[in-house]
């Protein structure tokens, strides 16, 4: 077997290791729905990407403009296709019209400066680009991680909703540090299903890790995203 056999069976053994424990999870819960998996591809080669794609992926997950934009280029160039990208890393606005050429969901939509910028940049594709809002899960007075406040969605929302060249899809949310996830998917599900009152069809909710995928899916995550539990560990992160 040749470098990359070994590194394709290898996906192949994580992949199936993860739709199990999702199939699981969504049966533990009692849903009949499928959740999908994102693959997070962050400090991995496209040579990766291409090997998932090969696999039946379709979502993959990026969280750096340049890096991302790099690899999309050379899945193309590739003929590495079919792929959606999802874009799910902190956003500055001034590369946000960039990240708006190449991904297809951006899930990290978190403050009103992003939206314009992203809209103008969406105005040139062919066809609108699906986001969903980036809710904070963090105890008030404690923000480690991004996220719009929820107090502060139903503004949001109604920006995205006014943006010609943006479609509402949904909600994401990474649980916080140092706090059981149990407590804050759940208080995601609420923060949801109040959001869901307003806009119904943005049913979309982006949630759970390598570590947390059970809880997230048992709080109605329809997307995960993993990296770790397929990639292995990132080169250069512990
Ligand atoms: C890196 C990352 C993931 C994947 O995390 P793993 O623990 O490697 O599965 C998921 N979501 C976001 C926002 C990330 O940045």
């Amino acid at each position: 077997m040749t470098a990359n056999d070994v590194r394709r069976s290898e996906l192949a053994d994580n992949l199936a290791a993860v739709r199990e424990r999702i199939d699981a999870a969504t049966r533990a819960a009692g849903r009949t729905d499928e959740v999908a998996l994102t693959v997070v591809t962050k400090f991995f080669p496209a040579d990766d990407v291409a090997a998932l794609a090969s696999l039946g992926v379709v979502d993959v997950g990026e969280n750096r403009h340049q890096e991302a934009e790099g690899k999309h280029a050379a899945c193309l160039e590739a003929g590495v296709g079919g792929l959606r990208w999802h874009f799910i890393g902190g956003l500055q606005s001034n590369k946000a019209a960039a990240v708006a050429r190449w991904a297809d969901v951006v899930e990290s939509i978190d403050r009103p400066k992003l939206v314009g910028a992203l809209d103008r940049g969406a105005a040139e594709r062919d066809a609108p680009l699906d986001v969903l809002l980036q809710v904070s899960l963090d105890p008030p007075g404690r923000d480690q991680r991004a996220g719009v406040e929820a107090a502060d969605l139903a503004g949001l929302a109604a920006r995205v909703e006014a943006a010609e060249h943006l479609r509402l899809r949904g909600l994401m949310a990474v649980a916080p540090l140092g706090e059981e996830p149990e407590p804050a998917f759940g208080r995601l599900a609420t923060i949801r299903s109040e959001f869901l009152a307003d806009h119904p069809g943005a049913d979309l909710l982006s949630a759970g890790m390598s570590g947390d995928l059970e809880a997230a899916i048992a709080h109605g995550a329809t997307h995960v995203r993993v990296g770790t539990a397929v990639l292995g560990s990132r080169p250069g992160v512990q």
